[in-house]
């Protein structure tokens, strides 16, 4: 068996260095003994719809919008659509969540059609733009750790009622709006705003990712990233211990030894 991942289109939404995603997934799969190929998608070229997984990153705002017209926004069907019909797993950060929506904000600020694989939408935030680190507290659905990433962003993201958030914004925006959340799931299509790449910061995010693509997966030695994950958690630790008067927090959701949540 070999895994197809399709990395869409890098040179319009590979800012934020997303598409070490597809780097990652592809990683963890030849750490197992599985085989896969990363299918890197410019701008202008066919977008394949026989791919397993999909990665698409973030990037600035006219970019994005070229990006959602190759993937069919606008339109019924186009390449995306198909290819998660067919069971393709999709991950969307950022830009890339947001052209996957009804509608985001254009290059002129103004309504622009999405590819509509999820149910949100996304409008220009009231406030500075919302960048920094991010953490988040997934679903409990999802069975992950608390999340980490970092965020650079203007839009803000409403989810409707077929979408689900991946999960409480413990520090930083996520999807803004005083919202409080992060993320948008609908069945195998799943968007955040952490960069990172937010993979290589959650491998048990991308086996996740993998695991609905391939089945269940052997686990892996994952403490080199455990001290990444525990450097970048420290990292956003004083500023929210100094802020905790004003933060809320849920019961059971402590800091411990300034490195894990739980
Ligand atoms: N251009 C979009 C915004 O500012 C997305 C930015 C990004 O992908 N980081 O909201």
């Amino acid at each position: 068996m070999t895994v197809s991942i399709g990395l869409l289109f890098p040179d319009l939404l590979g800012t934020y260095g997303d598409s070490g995603n597809a780097a990652i997934l592809a990683a963890r799969l030849r750490w197992r003994g599985i085989d896969s190929e990363v299918l890197t998608v410019r701008s202008g070229d066919p977008v394949p719809v026989g791919c397993q997984i999909y990665v698409v990153g973030g990037g600035e705002d006219l970019p994005q919008s070229q990006a959602a017209r190759q993937l069919g926004a606008g339109r019924d069907g186009g390449p995306l659509r198909q290819a998660v019909d067919a069971g393709a797993v999709v991950l969307a950060v950022c830009a890339g969540q947001q052209i996957l929506g009804l509608t985001f904000t254009g290059p002129d600020g103004r309504p622009a059609p999405g590819v509509g694989l999820l149910d949100c939408t996304t409008v220009p935030g009231a406030g500075a733009r919302m960048v920094g680190e991010v953490v988040v507290e997934p679903d409990d659905d999802l069975g992950l750790p608390v999340l980490t990433g970092y965020e650079n962003h203007a839009g803000v993201t409403r989810l409707g009622p077929g979408a689900r958030p991946v999960g409480r914004v413990r520090a930083g925006s996520g999807n803004g709006g005083g919202s409080g959340v992060d993320g948008v799931r609908v069945g195998k299509v799943f968007g955040t705003y952490l960069h990172g790449p937010v993979l290589a910061r959650n491998p048990a995010l991308a086996d996740l990712l993998l695991s609905w693509a391939v089945g269940a997966l052997d686990p892996l030695d994952d403490r080199e990233s455990e001290d990444l994950r525990a450097e970048r958690l420290r990292a956003v630790a004083p500023a929210r211990r100094r802020r905790r008067s004003g933060v809320r927090w849920r019961s059971g959701v402590r800091w411990r030894s300034g490195v894990r949540w739980q």
